[in-house]
């Protein structure tokens, strides 16, 4: 260690090799680096005292707000009974059972088994390998590809970052690999033709797909991945009758539907799961984020009757699934993942993502559907986002150059509120803590009002 530096700013720029920043910007302190150390309720604030009203709770994780000591009360009694044991071959512990028949029953729609691991894209990865078990026990050994959506999110791995449909995950790390195909991403706003309604438009799309799995063959083509709302890409809902039309090219085919609720499970869009509130039938799910709301890191992926079956009698054909991590089921993840669910259902907070999130749409609809920065207001639930345009209906994609997106979001960062740029386009997403109330709401729109205004008059 360089004895010389005791600044811990400096030794942050030093030492920590930080995800998705720019490390040579980072390390020559061209990029600020800002030390979190607290937070209560939607508030986070830093080392300098600062205090900012998470609108983003976090990475759209923290759906139960900072600061809540009963998970911390639930992680210390559990590490003090047993910190850690494996789940391997017909081991278990209390905290994963409970959490297993809970989040079996929470999500309905056919679900049978979880499989838990740490990270929304380990969980993915877990869901690919599945998918390939499930068509070799099927004998069907050339149905192995998996279709994903341009500007959809799906992790970081090497898998997963080839399903995330968005340039700057695949550039200059040789993604995608193979067996991956991408369709359209359902933007409706930017995508459609003039004068198709959301439907059509939504036909539309589930016929490119049809057309996409036939040119593939459909004995190539193994599963289809979305996002119920697309978040990362961009935080876009999807148009009317989207899933229904989709679900019905992939069942013609006997391609599987996963489900990504990473960010939309456990209310998000105001109803449990994202798959509920727009009528999807996935077979498999994956969820991680908001299980624990981060108090420490839970992924799982909850496996649909349909697959289920094949996977358990596939095991008397190719033998025990050879597939596991050495924390999946961690008992102290899980513990933090029952506490957490206790306050879901004890508080309501999906009913408040319902409530607050209609009362926090209507209220971003007033204050920018007419702004002349922004090209389109939208959103569902506690997720929303402004796309930023320019020209008469505000379509047109400002010069990337200009960073209008970045800027809006450093400027609501200096007005005290968190708000996502996010990574394609100028846009500014917004998913806060699910415990947010109807003034913490108003706080949102007066300081997002402040800072699209500054950057709007200094065009
Ligand atoms: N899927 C979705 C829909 C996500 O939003 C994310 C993370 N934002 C992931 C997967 C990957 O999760 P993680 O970062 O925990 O690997």
């Amino acid at each position: 260690m360089n004895q010389h530096i005791n600044d811990i700013s400096t030794i942050d720029r030093e030492y920590v090799f930080h995800p998705s920043t720019h490390l040579g910007q980072f390390e020559r302190g061209e990029i600020p680096n800002r030390i979190m150390t607290g937070g209560s309720g939607v508030y986070v604030s830093d080392r300098e005292g600062k205090r900012s009203l998470d609108a983003f709770a976090g990475l759209y994780c923290v759906n139960i707000g900072y600061g809540r000591t009963e998970i911390a009360d639930a992680i210390h009694a559990q590490a003090q009974q047993l910190a850690y044991y494996h789940s391997y071959v017909g081991h278990s512990n209390e905290q994963i059972i409970q959490l297993s028949r809970r989040i079996v029953e929470m999500a309905g729609m056919g679900m049978s088994k979880v499989y838990y691991g740490l990270s929304g894209s380990d969980a993915n990865e877990t869901n690919l390998k599945l998918v390939w078990y499930y068509n070799n026990v099927l004998g069907r050994p050339e149905k192995k590809k998996i279709i994903s959506r341009q500007r959809g999110y799906h992790g970081s791995g090497l898998m997963t970052g080839s399903l995330t449909g968005l340039p700057t995950f695949h550039n200059a790390f040789d993604l995608p690999l193979g067996r991956v195909l991408h369709t359209a991403c359902p933007h409706y706003w930017r995508n459609a033709e003039p004068g198709e309604s959301e439907r059509d438009y939504s036909r539309r799309l589930a016929a490119e797909l049809d057309a996409l799995i036939r040119a593939e063959g459909p004995e190539t083509v193994a599963a289809f991945i979305g996002e119920p709302v697309l978040g990362t890409g961009g935080i876009i809902p999807p148009p009317e009758g989207y899933w229904e039309e989709i679900q019905k090219v992939l069942a013609a085919h006997d391609v599987l539907l996963i489900a990504d609720e990473v960010v939309t499970a456990f209310g998000r869009t105001g109803k449990v799961f994202g798959s509920h509130t727009y009528g999807m039938r996935p077979d498999i799910i994956t969820i991680a984020k908001g299980v624990t709301s981060a108090y420490l890191p839970l992924s799982g992926s909850i496996i649909g009757e349909r697959v289920w079956k094949v996977l358990a009698e596939g095991n008397d054909k190719l033998g025990p699934i050879g597939h596991g991590w050495t924390y999946s089921g961690h008992p102290l993840c899980a513990a933090a993942a029952n506490a957490n669910l206790d306050i879901v259902e004890g508080e309501d907070l999906v009913g408040n993502a319902r409530d607050a999130g209609a009362y926090f749409q209507q209220r971003l609809h007033d204050a920018f559907d007419d702004h002349p920065l922004v090209g389109e207001v939208r959103g569902v639930g506690l997720m929303a986002a402004l796309e930023f345009g320019t020209g008469p209906d505000r379509k047109t994609q400002f010069d990337p150059n200009l960073k209008i997106g970045p800027k809006v979001s450093a400027t609501a960062l200096e007005e005290g509120m968190i708000a996502r740029a996010m990574p394609h386009g100028d846009i500014l997403g917004f998913a806060p803590p699910l415990v947010i109330t109807r003034a913490e709401v108003d706080r949102i729109i007066e300081l997002t009002t402040r800072a699209v205004d500054r950057v709007h008059a200094a065009l």
